[in-house]
Formats: structure tokens, sequence, C-alpha cells
């Protein structure tokens, strides 16, 4: 499925293709207890997503070990989007469902990941 995503004042617009989400995730983390957004269940390879076409409308945020950037809006500042690049140099995306059209975030069948537990998440 193609789905289209913004931010809530429509300055930023992303999409990407994946299988139909029925699942989300949420992160105690440091970062995402703040944030609380529900997260795509999966990292979206580069291929399928299109990313903002302006990144001056984006600001990014980087903490802990700076392997994930986070990409919100500059005038909103709803977060949009993580990007974090594998070893094969290739990008992969996690998306704030909340952002997406037409998704009810909360029917969604919402997995906890533990990244308090993980050494390097919660290093705020
Ligand atoms: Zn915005």
């Amino acid at each position: 499925m193609e789905y289209l995503a913004r931010c809530h004042c429509k300055r930023v617009h992303f999409s990407f293709r994946s299988t139909e989400i029925t699942a989300g995730k949420r992160c105690n983390c440091s970062l995402c207890i703040r944030r609380g957004a529900v997260l795509s269940p999966t990292y979206i390879p580069d291929a399928d997503f299109t990313p903002h076409a302006d990144e001056s409308d984006l600001a990014v945020y980087l903490w802990n070990d700076e392997v994930i950037r986070h990409y919100f809006c500059k005038t909103c500042g709803i977060y949009t989007y993580g990007v974090v690049t594998g070893e094969d140099g290739k990008d992969r995306y996690r998306v704030n469902l909340g952002c997406v059209e037409g998704l009810d975030t909360l029917a969604l069948d919402i997995t906890i990941v533990d990244g308090k537990a993980l050494p390097l998440a919660d290093a705020s």
C-alpha cells in the first residue's frame, strides 16, 4: 500500500510503500517516553520511502550515539520520522504513524519496546 503522511501544519510531507499497517510500536526510552509517538513496526527501506523534499523545513535531533537522525517539523514541532544508515550505506526510516493519513493509531496492535533496558538508549 502507498501511505501519505504529513506533519500538523502540513509543511512537511512524506510517503512510503508498505504492507498494510495493522501494528505499531511504542518505546519507553528517555526520548520516546517524552514524545509519545506510535512508531512504524519496522524500518522502511529507502527504496520504498520518499522523504520531505526540502530539508530546510526540518530540524534534526541527535542524541545518544547519534546513529538515528530524528527529524521534526521546524514550524509545528511534530516528529515525522527517524533515519538510520545501515552498514550497507542505505537509509532506513522509522515513521511517526500519527502523521499517516487515514490511519487510526489508537486502533493498532501496539507492542512495547523496552528501550529503557538497552544500555545506550537511556543516556539522557
Ligand atoms: Zn509542521
